[in-house]
């Protein structure tokens, strides 16, 4: 319809519909999903996520990944500069920091650092469009370990859902194997001698805001739908 014959409260919704769209984009950081990060005060930054924060919708919100991105993730980063000020962690890469600070000593420490990893992480294992089922040396890896692709994904839910409280579910190399295991809090597989190929939060403030008391529900579907086995995969052959 010609923009001519609109009447004028039809001309003013669309106007205000227009700016809607831009601020939201501006929100969201345009189309290659990098909010601006704020600048850090100190060594560790908040990095870009790796995506638009509404492009896991509909199975993660926008408005989930505002909150955990933007408020979460960036408070364990910002709380973490704070507490390394000034010595020799802060010279240190992260992964470092998460293993040097594994110890009952410096736990609040480590709470902060591997929380910062964990959550990048996460990030990295999910995409647009994701799931489906993996290729290659790792589908031959899963099949090795777990039977089959569908005893994977059914051991994967039930140790995610079987974390009892905060917590992370993630798929290890340990060794020439495969394994899902849970860990709780910031609690990370590095530093018990295995190595992360993908991980789900299953802290509630993951899933609560789409989903809340349905963790069952969120893990199925970040599996079926989100999950980056190409990400996975990486990991893999990194060793
Ligand atoms: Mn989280």
């Amino acid at each position: 319809m010609p923009s001519t014959l609109l009447t004028p409260y039809q001309n003013r919704r669309q106007f205000l519909a227009t700016l809607l769209v831009g601020s939201s984009a501006l929100a969201f950081g345009g189309l290659l999903g990098s909010r601006p990060v704020r600048a850090a005060d100190g060594p560790f930054k908040l990095p870009s996520l790796p995506y638009a924060e509404n492009a896991l919708e509909p199975v993660i919100s926008a408005r989930t990944i505002g909150f955990h991105y933007g408020k979460h993730h960036q408070s364990y980063v910002n709380k973490l500069n704070k507490q390394v000020a000034g010595t020799p962690l802060a010279e240190q890469p992260l992964e470092a920091v998460v293993k040097a600070t594994a110890n009952p000593d410096q736990t609040a420490i480590f709470n902060n650092a591997a929380q910062a990893w964990n959550h990048t992480f996460y990030w990295n294992s999910l995409k647009p469009k994701g799931g489906g089922k993996p290729t290659g040396a790792l589908a031959e890896m899963i099949d090795k370990s777990f039977g089959s692709f569908e005893q994977f994904k059914a051991k994967f839910v039930k140790v995610a859902t079987g974390q009892f409280g905060s917590g992370w579910a993630w798929l290890v190399q340990d060794g020439d194997k495969l394994v899902v295991v849970k860990t709780s809090n910031a609690d990370n597989p590095l530093v018990h001698g295995q190595k992360p190929l993908l991980t789900v939060d299953v802290w509630e403030h993951a899933y609560y805001l789409d989903y809340q008391n349905r963790r069952v529900d969120y893990v199925t579907a970040v599996l079926d739908g989100l999950i980056n086995w190409d990400f996975a995969a990486q990991n893999l052959t990194a060793q």
